[in-house]
């Protein structure tokens, strides 16, 4: 089940709500995450935990 990366919920596959970055498909659960994603996808990939610390 994809994950939407902006908050970290799981989302249907059948989500209407999808981007495509890198060739990759990121689903999410709103417009609003998606938009999230559009505007800085660079923000929201490579981050493990989007509420973890630095250590
Ligand atoms: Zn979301």
């Amino acid at each position: 089940m994809p994950i939407d990366v902006v908050c970290w919920m799981h989302v249907d596959i059948t989500a209407e709500h999808t981007s495509e970055y890198m060739d990759q498909k990121y689903y999410f659960c709103s417009s609003k995450c998606k938009k999230e994603f559009d505007d800085a996808p660079d923000r929201y990939l490579g981050v493990k935990s989007p509420m973890k610390m630095p250590e």
